[in-house]
């Protein structure tokens, strides 16, 4: 397929290299970031476009996708499609929908998980959001670089599913770690505690494939130094959109609301920009009841 590539940062570079790799023809544009090898570059987002019959976005959030989105759609031809892989609102995401509708184009939101290291691979995850007919289009371009491919339901969809992963995410990282600090002062060995929970009830992600103390568990970031992997702004970016569309919804999350407070600090105010969404665990061991 006749690709248009925008932003080609740290996901979206991998990401258009391996459409390349499958045999679609990639044309990319990004404000910043080089185009990788085989990405013929193109001098503005909407020339990117033009010859597009699907036209992907990964970029850095909402505001930014509607301003592309505004520059591209007229652009494009009618019908073909716009892809966005971006994390971005639920709002944002529906705006971009409706006014491609309006256009005559198609419009999916197919936010990802696996992050670097899956687009590397081509091993992400896309949580879809679209018609059954714009999905399907888009489908062999998401398989080229994915492995799994959810279909969530209207446009929207895809991101909603998204940050209701991830505040689960954060919310179960923040648990592990304050757990793993409190064995350590109960003098339990965490070799023992991860024994235990990584086959017990309070079994998670974040305990058995992502393990946030060194040298216990699969290799992970923690045993790297915490770097990332998933940096902590990426997971308070992602806690924040989850309260905006909670309070949009009017729906209680007050453990995602804790998780975003947490991340926060944890970025804005102590040393947690640059670091893996993991170190959490040192916070905590530093730390003291009520400090
Ligand atoms: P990034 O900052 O590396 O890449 C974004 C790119 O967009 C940059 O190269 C930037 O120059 C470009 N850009 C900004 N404005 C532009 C414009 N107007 N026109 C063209 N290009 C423009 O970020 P990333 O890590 O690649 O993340 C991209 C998206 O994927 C984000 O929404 C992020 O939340 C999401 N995401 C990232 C990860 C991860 O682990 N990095 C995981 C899952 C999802």
């Amino acid at each position: 397929m006749k690709v248009g590539f925008i932003g080609l940062g740290n996901m979206g570079a991998p990401m258009a290299a391996n459409l390349v790799a499958a045999g679609h023809s990639v044309t990319g544009f990004d404000v910043a970031a080089p185009c990788p090898a085989g990405v013929v570059p193109a001098a503005s987002a909407a020339a990117a476009a033009a010859a597009a019959e699907v036209v992907i976005t990964m970029l850095p959030d909402g505001a930014v996708l509607a301003r592309v989105a505004a520059e591209v759609m007229p652009a494009m031809a009618r019908e073909t499609v716009l892809l966005d892989c971006s994390t971005v609102d639920v709002a944002a995401a529906r705006a971009v929908a409706e006014a491609a509708g309006s256009a005559g184009l198609g419009f999916v939101d197919a936010p990802v998980s696996g992050g670097v290291a899956g687009a590397a691979a081509g091993t992400l995850t896309f949580m879809a959001g679209g018609t059954e007919e714009d999905v399907a289009r888009v489908r062999p371009l998401l398989e080229a670089m994915g492995r799994r491919i959810v279909h969530c339901g209207a446009a929207g969809a895809g991101q909603a599913a998204k940050i209701c992963n991830n505040m689960i995410l954060g919310v179960t990282m923040i648990a592990t770690c304050e757990a793993f600090a409190l064995a350590d002062r109960l003098g339990l060995e965490r070799r023992k505690l991860f024994d235990v929970v990584s086959t017990s009830s309070g079994q998670s992600w974040t305990m058995t494939t992502y393990c946030p103390a060194p040298g216990v568990g699969p290799q992970s970031p923690a045993d790297n130094g915490y770097r990332p992997g998933f940096a902590a702004e990426l997971m308070l970016k992602d806690l924040r959109l989850a309260q905006a569309a909670a309070a949009a919804a009017d729906a209680e999350t007050p453990m995602g609301a804790l998780a975003a407070d947490l991340y926060r600090r944890f970025v804005e105010e102590e040393d947690g920009r640059g670091r893996d969404f993991s170190a959490m665990l040192p916070r905590f061991e530093r730390r003291h009841r009520g400090g």
